[in-house]
């Protein structure tokens, strides 16, 4: 008999992840891929990979989408469990570090903050529009300073001196680095000044009004930036937590998520299977003029059948699926 495993989609507009766990939370299998603007290719090619490295040695037992494309990735792979990125992100960090009270999550789109207490998320905030506190910034602006993006905090860690940088937003933040450059302060200056200013933005941002409270955990990509952590720690006062898997957060916990819900309902799995690439899958969109509200509304056809909608605010669509 085959070894059961739980796979975790995570489909975010910028990369998508995905992971496989055995029955003990132990990580098989991680991978990381570019979405660019491609989900269902991407989701494809991400199970592809996965039957090369896993059929025949496991059998798929579970499976849970989260991330901004989780009903798509729900509905191609057969999930389980379609959840939400802050369920998914509080669920691995609370099986890594079950004190944990407060998460720092920052990704490449997009950071969040989650609050909790006794493993359970009292609140959280959502920053989605403000790129300058996400790892897309950090990148373009290795790029700009022609630094490999791993190094970068390494950098921010070997600064003389402190310098402030603007960090309310991607333009200003820039402008004032151009401006610190062309006074003589060092690219480690620099960086650390936008490593504490992307900190400052993110704590202003996302934390206000709120109580912040340790033990803090730091993840998402751009907490294998030693410069921001240090950062963090040096606002806070306090040590943060780095998870070993900091970085499949999303889809670690998408994974916990189905092999809890499979395990206590007894159901057996609704995956696909790994010939899912194979699927003929066609997405289409189109706005409802059923009221003000206008709504798009995606439609999911497999084979000729419709197989899923959604985006409807009232369920006019979704309730009437055959
Ligand atoms: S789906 Fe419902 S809420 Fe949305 S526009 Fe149509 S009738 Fe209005």
């Amino acid at each position: 008999m085959l070894e059961k495993i739980y796979l975790g989609i995570d489909v975010g507009s910028v990369s998508t992840n995905i992971v496989a766990i055995d029955e003990e939370n132990n990580l098989i299998s991680k991978s990381y891929m570019r979405t660019e603007g491609q989900p269902i290719e991407t989701v494809k090619q991400g199970i592809q990979a996965l039957k090369k490295e896993l059929d025949g040695k496991y059998e798929v037992a579970g499976v849970g989408a989260t991330g901004s494309g989780r009903q798509l990735a729900g509905i191609l792979v057969g999930a389980d469990v379609v959840k939400n990125e802050i369920t998914a992100h509080a669920t691995a960090t609370v099986n890594a570090v079950p004190e944990v009270r407060t998460i720092f999550e920052i990704g490449g789109q997009d950071s969040k903050i989650i609050f909790l207490k006794d493993g359970l998320i009292t609140d959280f905030a959502m920053n989605t529009v403000c790129a300058a506190g996400t790892g897309s910034f950090l990148d373009h602006q290795a790029e700009r300073l022609r630094i490999p993006i791993q190094d970068f905090g390494e950098y921010a860690l070997r600064a003389e001196r402190k310098i402030r940088i603007a960090g309310r937003c991607t333009v200003f933040a820039e402008s004032d680095m151009i401006s610190k450059q062309q006074f003589g302060f060092s690219k480690e200056e620099i960086i650390n000044g936008l490593c504490e200013a992307l900190v400052r933005n993110y704590l202003n941002n996302l934390g206000r009004g709120k109580k912040i409270e340790p033990p803090y955990v730091f993840q998402g990509g751009v907490a294998a930036n030693v410069g921001i952590r240090a950062a963090f720690e040096k606002e806070l006062g306090e040590k943060v937590i780095i998870p070993k898997n900091f970085d499949v957060m999303g889809s670690l916990g998408a994974a916990l998520l189905a092999k809890e819900y499979l395990q206590s309902t007894g159901q057996k799995t609704k995956f696909r299977g790994f010939e899912v690439a194979d699927i003929d899958f066609v997405p289409t969109s189109f706005e409802c003029t059923g009221c003000s509200n206008l709504c798009e509304v995606i439609k999911v056809e497999i084979d000729g059948e419709i197989a899923a909608m959604w985006g409807d605010k009232c369920g006019r669509w979704t309730n009437n699926i055959r």
